[in-house]
């Protein structure tokens, strides 16, 4: 199964893909998570990317490309991929499109979570993550048990710094401009799902089980 998740920022995608992972054993391949864990550790890449992380930007292409490049290799991701946050621009799919030609696989589905701004900035705004293992609560609906502590592994739940209501508002702008494209790209393919993003939050997989069910994944 290789499938994209596309959405504007608060869709639900890390969400999403959690609950995918843990019943398909494919890799969960977040570009977010991958430069923030190069930002924590001090990377020439983490350095080069923190300032428009921290502005709600998007790092360049080719940082970007060159980072897919060695990940889609890995072994992890053999069985097969869920990609969250990648591509995010016309010019990322169409080098994902030549990375994939190369290692001869094709992608089998692309789930567009749609969802209003209004929505996306106020999920966003209640946010928390684990700053270690980067599970997702939110400040209202689903907190962790115990204040500001992560229920899976006790580490501290931080707000991301770029979910400060002024950093979302141009992440808004951003997916709007540059990666909303991508829904024509892959509506031209024939690869497209939507998905209404403000309903339950398991009905991503199991719109994902009955495309499995029907071989079309
Ligand atoms: P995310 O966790 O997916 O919301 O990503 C957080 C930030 O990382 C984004 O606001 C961008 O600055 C950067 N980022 C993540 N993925 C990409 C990408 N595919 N292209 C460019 N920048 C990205």
């Amino acid at each position: 199964m290789r499938i994209i998740l596309i959405g504007p920022p608060g869709a639900g995608k890390g969400t999403q893909a959690e609950s995918i992972k843990a019943k398909y054993p494919i890799a969960h391949i977040s570009t977010g998570d991958m430069l923030r864990e190069n930002v924590r550790s001090g990377t020439e890449l983490g350095k080069k990317a923190r300032a428009f992380m921290d502005a709600g930007k998007l790092v360049s292409d080719d940082l970007i490309i060159d980072m897919m490049r060695a990940r889609l290799r890995a072994d992890d991701a053999r069985a097969g991929f869920l990609l969250d946050g990648f591509p995010r621009t016309i010019a990322q799919a169409e080098a994902l499109d030549g990375l994939l030609k190369e290692m001869s696989i094709e992608l089998d589905a692309v789930i567009l979570l749609e969802v209003s701004d209004d929505t996306v900035v106020q999920r966003l705004a209640s946010r928390r993550v684990c700053s270690s293992c980067g599970a997702i609560y939110n400040a209202i609906a689903h907190p962790p048990k115990i204040e500001g502590v992560c229920d899976i592994c006790c580490s501290k739940v931080i707000q991301r710094d770029d979910d400060k209501e002024s950093v979302i508002r141009n992440r808004l702008a951003v997916y709007h401009e540059q990666t909303s494209p991508l829904i024509e790209y892959y509506d031209k393919k024939g690869m497209l799902h939507r998905i209404d993003a403000n309903v339950a939050k398991d009905f991503v997989l199991k719109y994902l089980e009955t495309l499995n069910a029907a071989g079309n994944v």
